[in-house]
């Protein structure tokens, strides 16, 4: 019986802070130290537990953490003054505000407000635009990035691979097939994006050699989705409920983990598969964006 593989994004998270931290021991050098700004506005508790981590993570490796934590009454206008503040301070070089904001902000201005050359989240226009042109100066979303390292890492050939990403989002989805058609190293993909209109789904995924499922519903991606030795990375994290546990719930993928695995030829674990590797992308494009400042 072939073997499957296991990608551990912990392992290869791991092994990019290895290297930010070497960045970062070079752009001391400089006297540079590259500095993330993270806003949060109301207390959204999964929100509120993400902006901690990257602000944990963010100390550990020894880069300058603001957490701004706003009310969640903030206006519009209060909002966009602190991004502006943000963006004229020599200290920040990476700025994002954490989603989803209350309904009463215009999430998209928002993102149009932060400098394309901070926005690490790779969501203002400019560094989507640039995505598509495959000019590498831009910054790429976090979670995609990290996808296409994971691959790889793995040493999983994506030239001339049929990709098969299921969900559009500007998050995930849509940069995700940017980065798998774009020509060269984890691209050159035959990527086809399927999403909730796409008839007939599982014949789709059946013709991929590697499934990308950002899709936000558990356990969605069934055996039947999967040809035997495909690839699976698995964007999904969803809370479910699990009665007996000291949470009361826990967290499952987009992906059928139990009866997808034994058909692939590599798959990612949730959690210990994407969810670390895009913090470790954040920490990467906030480097980056230090790099570029002034260069
Ligand atoms: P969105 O809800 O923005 O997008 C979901 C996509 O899935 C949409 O394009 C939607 O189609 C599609 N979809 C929904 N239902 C179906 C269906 N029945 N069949 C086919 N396609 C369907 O989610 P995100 O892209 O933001 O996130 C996706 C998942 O990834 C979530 O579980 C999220 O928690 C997780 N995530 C994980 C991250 C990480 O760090 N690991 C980071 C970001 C997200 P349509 O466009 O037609 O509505």
């Amino acid at each position: 019986h072939r073997l499957m593989t296991l990608i551990s994004g912990t392992a290869v998270a791991e092994k990019v802070l290895e290297e930010c931290r070497r960045d970062i021991a070079e752009l001391a050098k400089l006297g540079k130290k590259p500095g993330l700004a993270v806003v949060l506005v109301g207390d959204d508790p999964a929100s509120r537990a993400y902006v901690r981590s990257k602000d944990k993570k963010c100390r550990d490796l020894g880069l300058h953490s603001v957490k701004l934590e706003l009310p969640a009454e903030t206006t519009q206008e209060e909002l966009l003054a602190h991004v502006e503040t943000l963006n004229r301070d020599p200290a920040i070089h990476g700025i994002l505000v954490q989603s989803p904001p209350p309904k009463h902000i215009d999430e998209a201005a928002i993102v149009r407000a932060i400098d394309p050359a901070k926005d690490v989240d790779g969501f203002h226009p400019i560094n989507v635009a640039k995505l598509a042109l495959e000019d590498s100066s831009g910054f790429v979303p976090c979670t995609p990035l990290g996808c296409q390292r994971l691959l790889v890492d793995a040493g999983i050939e994506t030239k001339g691979a049929n990709v098969v990403v299921v969900g559009r989002s500007m998050i995930v989805g849509k940069p995700m097939a940017l980065l798998l058609m774009a020509k060269g190293v984890g691209g050159d993909a035959t990527v086809t994006v399927a999403h909730s209109r796409t008839k007939d789904l599982p014949a789709i995924c059946r013709q991929a050699d590697i499934i990308v499922a950002a899709i936000g519903r558990p356990e969605f991606i069934k055996a039947e989705h999967v040809k035997e030795g495909a690839v699976v990375i698995d964007v999904g994290i969803n809370r479910v409920e699990a009665p007996g546990t000291e949470k009361g719930y826990k967290l499952v993928g987009d992906v059928a983990f139990a009866e997808v695995a034994p058909k692939c030829r590599a798959i990612t674990p949730v959690p210990g598969g994407v969810g670390p590797m895009t913090i470790a992308m954040l920490m990467a494009n906030t480097i980056k964006a230090c790099q570029q400042a002034g260069a």
